[in-house]
């Protein structure tokens, strides 16, 4: 595949380009129409790769690209799952080009998407075309790229369910996750699940002059950042009743393999700029970030927060919260714990609405499958070293969805690096990753 790639490189970074070119971001209604160029974009690139099929199918949210080579129905099929859709770019201050224009240099892509997951999904198109192109192709494939991940795939599992036939293959393979680095290649065999929601904290009727009133009327900021602080323990557990009481723990066997992915806490502190870490009591950084599961507030709002001073006393206070899950936490159940929990400890003084946004369950992939030792012997020949199995705390919440409703196993290929900054500003994508990840993904097929 190296040879094809040096051929074809121009002409891949353009056709790449032509995706991450349209703000496709699937969080604002506004980008409605974006979405649905994206997808026909992808659709025409995929008959182009050598599809002998494609279309850009409706769901009840943004469509789903859906492309097929049936090369022989004895053969087995490979499932390629992958997201059109994008993070928003904001805050578009602190980007240093523009997150729709890609452009190349040092050694990377950089753009919103150029690597979650377009860029990603890519590799997949252009292994699969360098396959049919040099007729090496001695597999059914099939690809599903959907156009809500960044927001929680709520209408994939019901357009899967309704497909179910046609997604029928052996594997679901995935490149949307990162691996620990260059020189130590991995394969993620479980990721978490999630619980998003928002909260509400309602005070008095309206906004209040804070001379008048502050001190004898409830906060509601002041109300939720109490309410927030008793989240979690002294040991830095969540303090939610009945959060852990499906978390499985893992053996010392396992915790023993995972601590096998080389870990350097300096550089991790350095690459973040602080001082210390924090986390639950008795794990390891990557175990907190693999193996257990979390609490984290992901914004805040209420009040005043423009310019120079107003001194009010603010009628609401807002949360985001999203939990991130470990199997067998149930992501509904775990929401209606929470939404219970918060309210039972909100003061007679303030009222409180919760709201459930997203969520998705865990899951594990076993690692003697055959897909997964494909992959590991791929990605030995083109890495040069045995890859190592690791436990992603992202979450994917489709994939749960996808062993349920398909029956299949996902592998999570991924060949994105910590440094590309996905859903931050200034997105990238090392090219070696771009063109390593083609590769390994061809000789996966071979392999498998
Ligand atoms: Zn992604």
């Amino acid at each position: 595949m190296k040879e094809y790639i040096e051929q074809n490189k121009e002409r891949f970074y353009e056709e790449l380009f032509s995706l991450l070119r349209i703000p496709s971001i699937s969080a604002k209604a506004e980008h409605k129409e974006d979405m649905r160029r994206c997808a026909e974009r992808l659709a025409v690139l995929l008959m182009e790769a050598g599809a002998d099929f494609a279309e850009v199918s409706p769901s009840d949210g943004n469509p789903v690209v859906y492309g097929e080579k049936i090369v022989d129905p004895a053969l087995k099929t490979v499932l390629v799952y992958g997201h059109y859709d994008v993070q928003p770019p904001e805050p578009l201050e602190k980007w240093r080009t523009d997150p729709f224009e890609p452009v190349i240099h040092d050694g990377a892509i950089w753009g919103r998407g150029a690597n979650d997951d377009k860029g990603q999904l890519f590799m997949h198109v252009k292994a699969f075309e360098y396959l049919v192109c040099t007729g090496q192709l001695r597999h059914n494939v099939k690809f599903m790229f959907e156009g809500e991940e960044e927001i929680g795939s709520p209408n994939l599992p019901k357009w899967i369910k309704a497909n179910k036939k046609r997604l029928a293959a052996d594997v679901c393979l995935v490149s949307d996750t990162t691996m620990i680095s260059e020189k130590v290649p991995s394969i993620n065999c479980g990721m978490r699940g999630l619980s998003y929601l928002e909260v509400k904290v309602v005070g008095p009727n309206k906004d209040l002059h804070s001379g008048h009133y502050g001190g004898a009327v409830a906060n509601p900021i002041n109300v939720l950042c109490e309410m927030i602080a008793t989240l979690h323990d002294a040991d830095g557990r969540v303090n939610v009743p009945g959060f852990y009481d499906k978390v499985v723990e893992l053996s010392r066997a396992d915790r023993k393999m995972l601590a096998r992915a080389p870990f350097d806490l300096k550089e991790y502190k350095e690459f973040l700029d602080i001082k210390d870490i924090c986390g639950e009591k008795g794990y390891t950084t990557l175990e907190r970030t693999g193996i257990r599961p979390c609490l984290d507030v992901c914004g805040i709002w209420g009040g005043y927060t423009g310019e120079g001073a107003k001194t009010v006393l603010p009628s609401e206070a807002h949360a985001k919260i999203s939990m991130r899950l470990v199997p067998d936490q149930q992501s509904g159940e775990i929401t209606k714990l929470f939404a219970r929990h918060f309210k039972s400890i909100a003061p007679k003084c303030v009222k409180v609405e919760v709201k459930e946004c997203e969520g998705g369950d865990g899951f594990l992939i076993p690692i003697s499958s055959e897909a997964y030792k494909a992959a590991a012997r791929a990605m030995t020949e083109v890495y040069g070293i045995e890859p190592v199995p690791s436990r992603g705390g992202g979450s994917i919440a489709v994939l749960a969805e996808v062993q349920k409703i398909l029956g299949i196993d996902p592998l999570l290929m991924g060949f994105g690096l910590e440094r590309d900054t996905i859903h931050s500003p200034n997105e990238s994508y090392l090219l070696r990753q771009f063109f390593a990840g083609m590769e390994s993904i061809a000789l996966f097929y071979k392999y498998y």
